[in-house]
C-alpha cells in the first residue's frame, strides 16, 4: 500500500508505518523518514521537525482513505522531539562490523547477545535496503564498549564502537540494557582492582571474571541454534 504514497516533500520517505496501539485507543506512528539530516545540527533538527509536521496531515489523509480502521483517524499530537536514529560512534578498542553480525560472531569477550536484524533507514534518497530482515545471533564484544584513547569512560549506548551498518542492529534497547549491565560490572571491577577499562579489555583473566559475574546474574553469553525439529513441532503442540 505504501508504494502508492507520494510524499509532499522530496526529503521524505515512508517505508513502513510502525504503528503502536496505546491503551486509550491512540495510535502512535513512527513512519516518516526525513532524508539528509545531520542529527548533530539544531538547524537540521528544526528543518526535520517542520518537514514532518507538514507531511503528517497528508499521510493521515492517505491512511484514512486506504487503511481499514483509519477512516476516522485524526491527528492527536506530534512527538515531543524528532527521533534521531544515529549520530556519533566512539572509536573503541574493538569495533563491531556488519560481517560480525551477519556471520553471528560470538567472540571470547562477549558481554551479551544481540539478534536484531540489520535495520537501516535511508540517509539519502539513493540509499537502498541492502540487508534482508534476518536475525543473526551475535555477541557484543567488551572492547566495543571501551573508547580507544580514554581510560575512564565506558559506553552502554547506541554510540558504542560499531560501523553504521552494524549499528543498524546493535542500537536497540535490549542490547543497550545488556551493555549497561556489563558496563556497571566492569566499573565495579575497575574500581576494585584499580585498573582502567582498556586494561580490562586486554586482560583475558579480567574478562573471564567480568563474564562470570554477568553469567551469575543471569546473562546469556553463548548460543547454539535449537534443532529445527523443535521449532517445526511447536505450532502443532500449541494446537
Ligand atoms: C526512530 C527510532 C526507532 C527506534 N525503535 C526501536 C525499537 O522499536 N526497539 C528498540 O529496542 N529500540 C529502538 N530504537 C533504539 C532505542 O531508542 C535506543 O536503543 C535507546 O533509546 C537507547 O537508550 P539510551 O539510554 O542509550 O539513549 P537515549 O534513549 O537516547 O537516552 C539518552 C538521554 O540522555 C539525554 N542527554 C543527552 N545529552 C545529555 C547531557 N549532556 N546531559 C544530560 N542528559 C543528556 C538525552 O536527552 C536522552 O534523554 C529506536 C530508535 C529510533 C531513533
Amino acid at each position: 500500500m505504501l508504494q502508492t504514497y507520494h510524499p509532499l516533500s522530496s526529503d521524505v520517505l515512508v517505508r513502513d508505518l510502525n504503528l503502536g496501539r496505546e491503551p486509550d485507543g491512540e495510535v502512535t506512528a513512527n513512519a516518516i523518514d526525513v532524508l539528509g539530516i545531520d542529527g548533530r545540527s539544531t538547524a537540521d533538527l528544526a528543518r526535520a521537525r517542520a518537514i514532518s509536521e507538514a507531511e503528517t496531515p497528508h499521510l493521515i489523509a492517505f491512511l484514512r482513505d486506504r487503511l481499514p480502521g483509519f477512516q476516522d483517524a485524526a491527528l492527536g499530537k506530534y512527538a515531543s522531539a524528532v527521533y534521531v536514529r544515529e549520530t556519533r560512534h566512539f572509536a573503541g578498542v574493538d569495533r563491531l562490523t556488519a560481517t560480525d553480525v551477519w556471520n553471528g560472531q560470538i567472540p571470547d569477550d562477549t558481554i551479551g547477545l544481540s539478534s536484531y536484524p540489520l535495520d537501516l533507514h535511508p540517509v539519502t534518497a539513493a540509499d537502498k535496503l541492502a540487508y534482508a530482515p534476518i536475525r543473526h545471533v551475535y555477541g557484543i564484544p567488551f572492547g566495543t564498549l571501551v573508547p580507544r584513547d580514554l581510560a575512564n569512560l565506558i559506553l552502554a549506548s547506541p554510540a558504542i564502537s560499531a560501523t553504521h551498518i552494524a549499528a543498524g542492529s546493535a542500537r536497540v534497547i535490549p542490547t543497550t540494557i545488556e551493555e549497561g549491565e556489563a558496563a556497571g560490572d566492569a566499573a565495579a571491577l575497575a574500581a576494585h582492582e584499580h585498573v582502567a577499562f582498556p586494561a580490562i579489555a586486554r586482560d583475558s583473566v579480567a574478562i573471564a571474571e567480568l563474564r562470570s559475574t554477568l553469567r551469575r546474574d543471569g546473562a546469556i553469553l553463548s548460543y547454539r541454534a535449537l534443532p529445527i525439529t523443535v521449532a517445526a513441532k511447536e505450532p502443532a503442540a500449541r494446537g
